[in-house]
């Protein structure tokens, strides 16, 4: 159709511009008749010689149209792929401009490790990504890979973030700081958008840290319910994850305390792969976040007494109490921080608006039947605030080793059931994973019939086992006390 009309086009101009030569001419000749006795220049027979060359012109053209043809639209082709290449390429550019232009920014960190008390294990952990970042070209040139992608697992106010900015200032690289929720978006896309902005930024800065923290606002496993944004804006970051090598420079931190509702996808090789677990600070890091935060005070307190009253207490708990204390100090124009302050501070801690639970003797008691009846049946070690145990862990599980990790799970409640005659509520989150993995036992891998029947000779098991061990749960127990935690060799 659109051949068609330029064809008639054509036509129609050559007819035209042969009808307008052959007028002109006619009106010339005319004219040089009329007045030849007048005419002394020779522009008249230049113009008639010019109509001549126009009227041969538009002959010519007219018997040669079809080649005239092919060479035009030839032209124009090439001329439109270059105009969508063009526009192509001007697009990329708008849109990573956008990204580039967008208002996240980076920080400097100007927090090392020195400012991150206790946790050395983790501090070690992340060594590695340190001196990977300071130091590529040791790793690139073996051909090392270093994970893309970091998950800090912790309950809240453990030092997630302190950490990551603890590395990308030991590194001296910029830090890129997003909250997950920060991400979960109203509009289609806008969440995805954003994702883009802030990888564009750290590969332009890179080397570069990016820390998302609460990445569970926006990785939450995706379920049968649909969420447009949510998962246009995880799948742009697993995009994201996936588009960059180890060699960009660019490690992603991420942080939450629910790794259980993590989408799998997050999780696979070569995203975060590396998973580092910060818990609840036992005795000897309370200790020295006390000390930090006391540090170039003046105070007459016995630290030793305080750290054992603030057993159950996160790190950022730690450091309002002695903010709370000191400023009760300031208050009551004192020069030094007494034990005074302190319990003015616990109360306001554990009665105010922030409600930070402080075990009592009797609650630690309690924990630690449970945690050291953990201990006695998995025979490993266990932390008195780590909530989870460790497991058997093979490919293809046997019936025993399912029954066993059950097991694990539910020894604090029988432990407790027979050394205290008591029922607590206490940590539901194993009596979930226990029932489960019964589930699964029964209905997925049909090994046998009944859930109810299976947890109950479960637990049996587990209380004639303990009951026949109550001494030794009791030694376990104190040194739990002691120690907050028990190891392998206390066993
Ligand atoms: P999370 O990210 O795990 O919720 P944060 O890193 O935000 O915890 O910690 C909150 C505050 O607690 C920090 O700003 C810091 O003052 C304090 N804090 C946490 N962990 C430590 C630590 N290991 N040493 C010193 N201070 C800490």
């Amino acid at each position: 159709m659109l051949q068609d009309s330029n064809n008639k086009n054509i036509d129609k101009n050559f007819k035209l511009m042969a009808l307008s030569a052959v007028v002109l001419l006619v009106l010339f000749i005319y004219t040089i008749y009329k007045s030849s006795s007048h005419i002394t220049g020779s522009s008249y027979y230049i113009g008639i010689i010019f109509l001549f060359i126009l009227l041969f012109l538009a002959l010519f053209l007219k018997l040669k149209q079809d080649q005239v043809r092919t060479f035009f639209s030839k032209y124009k082709k090439d001329s439109s792929a270059f105009d969508e290449e063009l526009n192509k390429t001007k697009a990329a550019t708008k849109v990573l401009n956008e990204d580039l232009n967008s208002n996240i920014q980076a920080v400097t960190s100007n927090i090392t490790f020195k400012d991150v008390a206790g946790i050395n294990e983790i501090k070690e952990e992340l060594e590695e990504v340190v001196d990977f970042l300071n130091h590529p070209q040791k790793y690139l040139e073996y051909g090392i890979k270093l994970p893309k992608g970091v998950l800090l697992v912790g309950p809240p106010g453990v030092g997630k973030t302190l950490i990551a900015r603890a590395v990308a200032g030991e590194a001296d690289v910029p830090f890129f700081y997003q909250s997950g929720a920060s991400f979960v978006q109203i509009y289609v896309g806008m969440g995805a958008k954003k994702v883009r902005e802030l990888f564009a930024k750290a590969k332009q800065s890179a080397p570069a840290i990016i820390f998302i923290d609460e990445i569970d606002a926006v990785g939450k496993a995706r379920s049968g319910k649909s969420n447009d944004e949510r998962e246009s804006t995880l799948n742009e970051l697993l995009t994201q994850m996936d588009g960059f090598d180890g060699e960009s420079g660019v490690i992603v931190i991420a942080a939450t305390n629910k790794i259980e509702v993590l989408d799998d996808a997050l999780l696979r090789a070569g995203r975060f792969d590396r998973r580092v677990h910060v818990g609840l600070p036992n005795i000897n890091d309370r200790k020295k976040i006390l000390e930090l935060y006391l540090n170039n005070k003046n105070y007459e307190i016995n630290i030793d007494k305080l750290v054992n009253e603030t057993a159950g207490f996160s790190s950022a708990a730690l450091a309002t109490l002695i903010n709370e204390a000191l400023l009760n100090m300031i208050k009551n124009n004192k020069k030094i921080l007494d034990d005074s302050d302190i319990l003015i501070a616990k109360n306001k801690l554990e009665f105010g608006k922030k409600q930070i639970k402080i075990l009592d003797d009797r609650q630690k008691e309690i924990l630690a039947i449970y945690q050291a009846s953990k201990a006695f049946i998995s025979k490993t070690k266990v932390a008195l605030f780590d909530e989870s145990v460790q497991k058997l862990n093979s490919t293809y599980p046997s019936y025993y080793e399912l029954c066993e990790n059950i097991k694990r799970d539910l020894a604090g409640f029988i432990g407790l059931e027979v050394i205290e005659k008591e029922k607590y509520a206490i940590n539901s989150e194993d009596l979930e994973r226990a029932s489960k993995l019964a589930n699964d036992i029964v209905n997925r891998y049909k090994m046998v019939n009944s859930v109810d029947e299976l947890l109950t000779n479960i637990k049996n098991e587990l209380r004639s086992e303990l009951s026949q061990n109550v001494n030794e749960i009791n030694r376990l127990k104190q040194i739990m006390l002691k120690n907050e935690v028990i190891t392998f060799e206390d066993i």
